[in-house]
């Protein structure tokens, strides 16, 4: 007897003996049904479950023929999942409290209680209980592609049993989970602590260009040091941003000199790439120019071999990549692929560059990939904006009183207004702020903002107006939903697109001049820049992954070779015919490739996804709009975007916008 699963005992002689006797007992007209559901438990059914004989009687016991039974049974798995990701969930937030909120010095007893996960092991305990394996002997674990050719003609109830079932589409074994999260723990570490002390660079003449003291992460805090010259421009700008760029050549060829990675006491030269101690007079010492020995691509690799371990325990998306893009993302690969074409070989990108080399009057380089001169200098100096956020909002409380009144400016009514306050809980945050969504609906969402000294300023202001987006969101798409397990949107760029347009709102709510239509082309001429930058990002991202499925068993040499390639044929592709300059491997250098595999094209669908939904809401009722399309819940993002503006997920209303934006900028030009 063979098994038809590799993690499974169950053969295919006990799932066809099985589905007869099923068949035999409730005929023909559940065929399908039995056929699936048989076939779902048994790929996911381990030794542990019991034998042969064990499921075929499970699934003898527990198939649900009688449509009323099999709707009292969802109804039943629906509320009882509510309430346990829900209260977990709570505990959760009372356990990390203090972690997160500004509520003073930390016990010992905070720090050890924040590692207590109770709600890691619900899965397990499902399946454990054989829960999970009624659900899934009753209902189907759709795929993606299923969703796409019929969730068009489904109601809401089909939704939500198809949304509730994702749970169960993987069930993998507690180790498999501690492996990865062992690795990611180090990788994380690996990238968090990898910061260049650009204080310590010296130009071949000898010079050190940087301030004392200037320490910055790869590649995020490089990457905005390279921007800042930009809207900040000095004489000597230009020679520090080509400086940056060369450590960054030298971060992803591992070229760069392991010992200067975080390190006051050498100097280093990323030119000649030389290395000598900061004591005045010490000579270059080639002993401590040996280079990082490919260990970026060895975490890499790590994370590789960490999450394939999953692949054997999910049968309908047999790899990373497909789980990254059909269960979470839930858009085809080749989808995310194609709408990142079309922004990277877009006619609107060649003008906007040409727009961007006559601003900077020289050709372009391919650092300029962040440029950001775009930014206008703030029209109104921080001071200003503090004082005009305290009047209004003294401290915390006074921004939380002032909720519902906020929110009717909003374009809330003022029902409406009152209710989504009711369910937002304001917080004082320890770092930057958050907004953490509930996950039971009688639970409330929680907005959590910076408030250094007690005051409000206008950071923390900022910062809550961003957050307030994604709490609004969380509250229709939780408090306001009618099936729970369609709670949510499909996937982190749609919410990100609300926060940022309640944050784009931030001074007109403060009674200040908001940006004028200057302003608004600049930011639409920035955001589409920035879109092909990490559009070029993605692609290396999902390149480098599919070149380590064809060829497993690489060193990290040969992944790091490999990964340049890819980085290098992106660029000459959809870069090169921009920029004029060849064979540039610089997409390479996103620390997220490293450590958050595949999360980069979400930014992308993001950018784009915020310019369709801000249009709709222009062209309607600010408050009715964004309730009516987070209430939509969490659908494929393919039926959400066209529920939410009529058309599929797509950069033409970005592309169109960016081309207005540059011939009102020609004749903003002209007539000066
Ligand atoms: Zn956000």
């Amino acid at each position: 007897m063979t098994s038809s699963y590799p993690t499974s005992p169950i053969s295919t002689d006990v799932i066809q003996s099985t589905t007869q006797r099923l068949l035999d007992r409730h005929g023909p007209e559940h065929a399908e049904r039995i056929r699936r559901g048989v076939e779902q438990a048994a790929q996911r059914w381990w030794a542990e479950d019991g034998d042969a004989a064990a499921f075929a009687a499970f699934c003898e016991s527990h198939f649900l023929a009688d449509s009323e039974a099999l709707a009292a049974t969802f109804r039943r798995l629906e509320g009882i999942l509510e309430q346990i990701d829900g209260h977990l969930h709570e505990v959760r937030r009372e356990l990390t409290a203090p972690i997160d909120l500004d509520t003073g010095p930390l016990l010992a007893a905070d720090r050890l209680l924040a590692d207590l996960d109770l709600a890691s092991h619900v899965n397990e305990d499902l399946f454990a209980t054989k829960t999970a394996f009624l659900a899934l002997l009753n209902f189907p674990v759709h795929t993606l592609a299923e969703r796409l050719q019929n969730g068009p003609a489904w109601d809401r109830e089909t939704w939500s049993r198809s949304r509730l079932m994702d749970r169960f589409a993987s069930r993998v074994p507690a180790a498999v989970h501690q492996e990865i999260t062992r690795v990611l723990t180090a990788v994380e570490q690996y990238v968090t602590e990898y910061n260049v002390r650009l204080d310590r660079l010296v130009t071949p003449a000898g010079e050190r260009p940087f301030p004392e003291g200037l320490r910055l992460i790869s590649h995020w805090g490089l990457r905005d040091e390279l921007a800042s010259h930009y809207v900040d421009p000095q004489p000597s700008g230009l020679a520090r941003q080509r400086m940056i760029f060369r450590v960054m050549e030298r971060i992803v060829r591992q070229e760069i000199p392991a010992a200067v990675i975080d390190n006051p006491d050498l100097l280093w030269d990323p030119e000649s790439n030389s290395v000598r101690p900061v004591e005045e007079g010490a000579p270059a010492d080639a002993d401590l120019a040996a280079r990082e020995p490919d260990t970026r691509y060895a975490h890499l690799l790590d994370v590789f071999h960490a999450v394939r371990k999953v692949d054997p325990y999910s049968p309908w998306e047999p790899t990373f990549i497909r789980r990254r893009f059909e269960r979470d993302r839930q858009i085809p690969e080749k989808e995310v692929e194609a709408l990142l074409i079309s922004v990277l070989d877009s006619p609107e990108i060649k003008d906007l560059a040409r727009l961007i080399q006559r601003r900077l009057g020289r050709p372009l380089e391919p650092f300029d990939i962040w440029y950001s001169g775009f930014k206008s200098r703030a029209e109104h100096p921080e001071t200003e904006l503090d004082a005009a956020v305290r009047t209004r909002y003294p401290d915390l409380a006074a921004f939380a009183a002032g909720l519902p009144e906020l929110l009717q400016r909003l374009g809330f009514s003022a029902d409406r207004a009152r209710w989504l306050s009711e369910h937002i809980a304001v917080d004082p945050a320890r770092g930057a702020g958050h907004a953490l969504a509930a996950m039971r609906r009688q639970d409330k969402a929680h907005l959590r903002t910076r408030v250094p000294g007690g005051g409000m300023g206008f950071k923390g202001y900022n910062v809550a107006m961003h957050e307030l987006g994604h709490n609004v969101e969380q509250v229709f798409s939780l408090n306001g939903i009618d099936h729970w397990s369609l709670a949510g949107v499909p996937n982190t760029a749609c919410t990100e697109a609300f926060a940022f347009l309640f944050q784009h709102r931030d001074l007109e709510m403060l009674g200040l001049r908001s940006p004028d239509g200057d302003a608004q082309r600049k930011e639409t001429l920035a955001v589409l820049w920035n879109t092909y930058e990490i559009a070029g990002v993605s692609l290396v991202d999902m390149g480098v992954w599919n070149w380590m499925y064809r060829h497993p068993d690489v060193t990290p040499a040969e992944l790091r070779e490999a990964t340049l390639a890819i980085a290098r044929d992106v660029w000459n592709r959809h870069f090169a015919p921009v920029f004029g300059a060849r064979d540039s491997d610089i997409l390479a250098i996103y620390s997220h490739m490293i450590v958050y595999g595949l999360y980069l094209p979400d930014y992308a669908i993001g950018h784009v996804l915020a310019f369709q939904i801000a249009r709709r809401l222009r062209q309607g009722d600010f408050g009715a709009e964004v309730e009516r399309i987070t209430r939509q819940g969490s659908l494929t993002p393919d039926a959400w975007t066209r529920g939410a503006v009529g058309s599929a997920l797509s950069a033409a209303a970005l592309l169109e916008e960016a081309r207005e934006a540059m011939a009102e900028e020609e004749e903003a030009v002209l007539s000066v």
